[in-house]
């Protein structure tokens, strides 16, 4: 009899370059896949209630539906339940009789969590697991030096991955996947009544099916990517920014596709700065894992993974607080930024930078609630990546400054000289 894997999907919304996937279907077994849809009730770390717009559950749902339908093509569905995790998988163990469980591992605090106790309950009914590392560019197995030697400056890091980077090739889309029949309720995703704004940057839309699209579209039709050194600073736009985050985040996208797909056109059309500095954004997403992975719960805390005393936090002002949120502290580009992530649900690199020193420096306030506040809202929020950025920003990361303070006028006249920004969100 074929052996039993249940695949427990998590922040790898895909069936392409799918490690687990490919290896349970190598294997000849029967596959059961799985999602555990648990979302967050932000309402307990953010002070006056403040409205979470409903991108990203909109996003995560279409994500989840394009893998449905990717199931389906196989002859199954992919089942979606509500619940704890650490209850939900065992329970569909013993009804399935599963013989192993295959996930992908996560490193932060609350994830670890998870699989801890995840870990006790499938122990309690014998069902073994195992752990996929399909999140980062670089296979955790293959840098350069075990993760309490990882460097605590960037430059120092990339240095030293960059002088032995080895990128795996991608796992094979599998064509043919045996089942394990299940007679759970089909996914019928119920969608948060979510009005983008028509000035958003780009109507993102969640799966794998559309990420392939814009990989696709950014480098090859537009030929975005061959200046992408020059614009990646932008605000206005779908094309200055490859705007492959929010499937980065959620998984249906993998780093190491965007990773090949560069390769290729490097090879086929140019090879430049623009090219390169792609892949070194996409360091900084695998550093702030490591980063997240090497320092555990500091990263949550005030003084960030730094021994600094912070002069703050000046208490909490609710009504800064939501003036921020709101845009409406008088500053117009931190404004035009804040009206756009409220909005849409994402915001440009140059924008996050400039809020959050806003938020921290010239506010005065405790970089964590920004922080959290990003964390409800952002459409590609992932932990590593926001917790890192804002640590970062507020001078308790992982930044040999000090005082990482952006002057937003200044940035302002750079980045947005001709005031059209400001102007498309706030007049
Ligand atoms: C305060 C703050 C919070 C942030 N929170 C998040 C977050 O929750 N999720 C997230 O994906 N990014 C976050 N970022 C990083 C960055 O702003 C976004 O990744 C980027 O704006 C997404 O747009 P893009 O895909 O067009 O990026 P591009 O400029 O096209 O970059 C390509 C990819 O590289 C990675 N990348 C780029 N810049 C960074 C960076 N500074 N740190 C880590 N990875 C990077 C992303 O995966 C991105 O999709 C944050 C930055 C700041 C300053």
């Amino acid at each position: 009899m074929a052996k039993k894997i249940l695949l427990w999907y998590r922040n790898d919304l895909r069936i392409s370059d799918h490690e687990a996937l490919h290896e349970a279907v190598t294997s000849g077994a029967e596959i059961l896949p799985v999602y555990v849809d648990h979302p967050t009730d932000y309402s307990q770390y953010l002070p006056g209630n403040p409205e979470i717009p409903g991108f990203r559950r909109k996003f995560q749902l279409e994500s989840l539906q394009n893998l449905d339908q990717q199931w389906r093509s196989w002859n199954t569905s992919l089942i979606v339940l509500p619940g704890k995790p650490e209850d939900v998988i065992p329970e569909l163990c013993s009804k399935y009789s599963i013989d192993e469980v295959f996930l992908q591992a996560e490193k932060a605090h609350d994830e670890s969590q998870q699989q801890r106790k995840l870990e006790r309950n499938l122990s309690a009914i014998q069902v073994p697991w195992k752990y996929f590392y399909g999140a980062s560019m670089i296979h955790p197995d293959d840098l350069p030096f075990d993760l309490h030697d990882l460097p605590d400056i960037f430059t120092q890091y990339r240095k030293r991955v960059e002088a032995r980077l080895k990128i795996r090739d991608c796992f094979p889309t599998p064509t043919k996947v045996e089942v394990v029949p299940h007679q759970e309720s089909e996914f019928v995703p119920q969608f948060p009544d979510a009005q983008l704004d028509p000035r958003c940057a780009l109507t993102f839309q969640g799966g794998e099916t559309e990420a392939q699209k814009r990989l696709h579209s950014y480098l090859w039709e537009s030929d975005s990517l061959r200046n992408y050194k020059e614009t990646r600073n932008g605000l206005i736009g779908a094309d200055y920014s490859s705007k492959f985050s929010a499937w980065l985040a959620n998984g249906s996208l993998s780093a190491r596709q965007v990773f090949h797909e560069v390769k290729k056109y490097e090879a086929s059309r140019i090879a430049n700065d623009s090219t390169y500095w792609l892949i070194f954004e996409l360091l900084w997403r695998d550093y702030f894992r490591l980063v997240m992975e090497k320092f555990g719960t500091d990263l949550f805390s005030l003084e960030g993974i730094t021994a600094r005393k912070q002069k703050q936090p000046q208490g909490l002002d609710i009504v800064k607080f939501h003036k921020w949120i709101d845009g409406k502290t008088g500053n117009r580009f931190i404004d035009a930024n804040m009206i756009e992530l409220k909005r849409t649900g994402f915001m440009s690199n140059r924008g996050r930078q400039n809020v959050a020193s806003y938020f921290v420096h010239d506010l005065g306030m405790d970089w964590r609630l920004g922080a959290w506040y990003f964390e409800a809202v952002l459409l590609d929020y992932d932990v590593y990546s926001n917790w890192g950025n804002w640590a970062y920003v507020a001078g308790v990361g992982n930044d040999p400054r000090e005082n990482r303070y952006f002057n937003t006028a200044r940035q302002a006249d750079m980045y947005d000289a001709d005031g059209a920004y400001r102007k498309l969100w706030l007049d």
